[in-house]
């Protein structure tokens, strides 16, 4: 790395917030407590009121999918709602931009229903209504607290379904029961349509991946086509370095994926299968975001969370203009 950024004079590896105070004002964090200090001050923003903010609410997984950084992390409480009102109180402002919304900011966003009623409770006391984002497993929402989370505010759901085939689930380790696991995803996205709360729906082209598969996939998507506002795809990703990567690229090999490229150091793109290589990954994925994407929906999915707040739908539409062949989105 020191090679990579001859001009940084300091390198943390992995996380580094536990030193960038320290870096700066030469006073260590005192308190390391969870919920303490991943808070972020939106104020110290330049143009802060253009951004849509996230909120953290917790940290790792720990469930195991074999592509994830987070397969092995821990999953610490969410954090408490009475903390997120204070939070939000401080954070959202009110104007004539696209309203500002929170992304609740969890690798994997789990409530128990008491959490669900506090934050209800603590939203009415305060007298806010900001709307929420999150991102979950099919398996780690439960389908009898939707219309709940619905009154505390969610109106988004990432949902990290990954396929609808069975072989590239059980090869994931998304799931061992990959039937159970796609009827229970189906029951999530009925109940969150019912409730009027969007649902974008992740792909993972993985390792081993091929015609069948996809087929599989996309017929699955089709079936609910109508329940979900938008398709996220995108092939496997190997990030780190070679002596780090090597044995899972020897367990991505063994499902018939090898290496194809690395644009940079750190990055290593996969050809998926014998039939299904690099450059074919990106077509299908591009396929099947526009099969199920608008660029109404993506707009709304984009603007919702990550757009700038003054960026319109015309100047969207302007800017997808003679780039559509490389859109995930088709434009209507
Ligand atoms: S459930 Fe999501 S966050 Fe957890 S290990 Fe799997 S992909 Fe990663």
């Amino acid at each position: 790395m020191k090679e990579l950024i001859p001009l940084a004079d300091i390198i943390f590896p992995g996380t580094a917030e536990e030193h960038i105070l320290k870096l700066i004002t030469n006073n260590p964090l005192k308190s390391l407590k969870e919920n303490v200090i991943n808070q972020l001050d939106y104020s110290l923003l330049h143009e802060r009121h253009l951004y849509q903010p996230n909120l953290e609410v917790s940290r790792g997984c720990g469930m195991g999918c074999n592509f994830c950084q987070e397969k092995d992390e821990r999953l610490t409480n969410l954090k408490s709602p009475k903390l997120i009102v204070a939070e939000s109180h401080r954070t959202i402002l009110f104007d004539n931009l696209t309203p500002m919304n929170l992304y609740f900011e969890a690798s994997l966003f789990a409530s128990k229903e008491e959490w669900i009623d506090e934050l209800i409770k603590h939203r009415q006391q305060t007298k806010q209504s900001f709307k929420w984002r999150t991102e979950a497993r099919v398996d780690s929402i439960k389908v009898s607290h939707l219309k709940k989370l619905k009154s505390a505010g969610l109106e988004v759901i990432d949902l990290g379904l990954e396929s609808a085939n069975f072989n590239q689930l059980i090869n994931m380790n998304k799931t061992k029961r990959p039937e159970k696991y796609l009827s229970q995803a189906s029951r999530v996205i009925e109940e969150a349509y019912r409730n009027n709360i969007k649902v974008k729906v992740n792909i993972l082209l993985f390792a081993g991946e091929n015609k069948e598969s996809i087929t599989s996939t996309i017929d699955w998507l089709d079936k609910h086509k109508d329940a979900i506002t938008g398709v996220s795809v995108g092939p496997v990703i190997v990030f780190g370095w070679q002596t780090k990567i090597k044995a899972y690229l020897n367990a991505l090999s063994v499902l018939g994926a090898s290496v194809s490229h690395q644009p940079i150091t750190g990055i290593t793109h996969l050809d998926l299968s014998s039939t299904i290589d690099y450059k074919s990954s990106i077509d299908i994925s591009k396929y099947i975001g526009q099969r199920y994407t608008t660029s109404e929906d993506y707009f709304y999915l984009k603007s919702f969370s990550y757009f700038a707040r003054d960026y319109t739908f015309e100047q969207f539409n302007s800017d997808c203009k003679g780039i559509e062949d490389q859109l995930n989105f088709r434009l209507v």
